[in-house]
């Protein structure tokens, strides 16, 4: 299965970990990777979740870091498709690393919030069922296809006063400030990578993964100059690559505009979290259960 990775990548991952480690994450790349999702708490409770699984004898297990997260362990996705509570909005489909931003970004109900790369809007709709509904959201997405997915999620879920914006963010005017951004930004997807299911990107290269962390790099900084001062953000990606991630980020730091928040690790006790560069963040490690992601929380000076 090595030789479905991209050559560049493995060159750059063998560059950042040792064997052991890199070992672990091939491993975690040939996983079957369970069903997940998260109960969408506007329009269901977990109980009722609980009682409609049961129901349908679908077995299933929990986090210890989240009372709306589930792993579903004896069917595949088409089946939970196929139920009432997928139908109408009252799950959501979502990788178990992904839940981990919103969760971390810690959005308060009233809130003026920015979700700076959004569709297909997992996070979006997350923010907002944490906030239970009564935030002010902001959702900006480049691409016009992807952000009717973003609109189409937003009212599948019930969710109330998102501003969709099809915009590049990099371009959002310096007049906007925010309470709290999300910059869940694009990458190389370095952590999704499941060999049981899908092609790999073999064209993956150098000049593409410089276009990557330009894009990055210009998102973050746009983030902070449109981030209220004092006020919290979280940068995140899918990928493991450290270019993609803490160099992002030291390079931003470096211009003394902001500072890292450390993520209480002790929260996410159960995560494999593979070593960072930068004191604070968090990358987690692919297996069966979590996708490859890389999380920072990040205060404006
Ligand atoms: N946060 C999303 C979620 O949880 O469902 C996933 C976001 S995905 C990692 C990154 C998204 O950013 C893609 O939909 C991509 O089209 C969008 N994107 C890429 N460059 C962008 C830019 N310059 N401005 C706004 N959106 C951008």
């Amino acid at each position: 299965m090595e030789e479905k990775i991209p050559q560049f990548l493995l060159e750059n991952l063998s560059k950042q970990y040792n064997e052991e480690i890199l070992k672990k994450i091939i491993e975690g790349y040939n996983a079957k990777r369970f069903v997940t999702f998260r109960v969408n708490t506007i329009k269901t409770t977990v109980t009722k979740v609980e009682e409609t699984l049961i129901k349908n004898n679908i077995e299933y297990e929990k986090v210890k870091w989240s009372k709306e997260a589930f792993i579903v362990k004896n069917v595949k996705e088409d089946i939970i498709k196929k139920l009432d509570i997928y139908i109408n909005g009252e799950i959501y489909l979502q990788s178990l690393s992904s839940m981990i931003p919103a969760i971390i970004l810690e959005p308060k109900e009233g809130e003026n919030i920015l979700d700076m790369a959004a569709a297909p809007g997992g996070k979006t709709t997350q923010i907002a069922t944490i906030t239970n509904n009564k935030s002010y959201i902001t959702a900006t997405e480049i691409n016009k296809i992807r952000a009717d997915r973003l609109k189409f999620n937003i009212e599948k879920q019930g969710v109330a006063g998102v501003n969709i914006m099809i915009q590049d963010a990099r371009d959002l005017d310096s007049m906007f400030s925010f309470d709290r951004i999300l910059l869940d930004a694009p990458c190389s997807g370095s952590g999704t990578i499941n060999l049981n299911k899908e092609k790999t990107n073999q064209k993956f290269n150098e000049n593409i993964l410089e276009k990557i962390t330009k894009t990055q790099t210009k998102l973050l900084r746009k983030a902070i100059e449109i981030l209220k001062s004092g006020k919290e953000m979280v940068y995140s990606t899918c990928s493991i690559l450290q270019s993609e991630n803490e160099d992002i980020l030291e390079k931003i730091l470096k211009e003394k505009k902001a500072e890292i928040i450390p993520i209480n690790i002790e929260q996410f006790e159960e995560i494999p979290i593979l070593k960072t560069k930068l004191k604070g963040t968090i990358t987690i490690c692919p297996n069966e259960l979590y996708e490859g992601f890389f999380v920072a929380k990040i205060r404006k000076i």
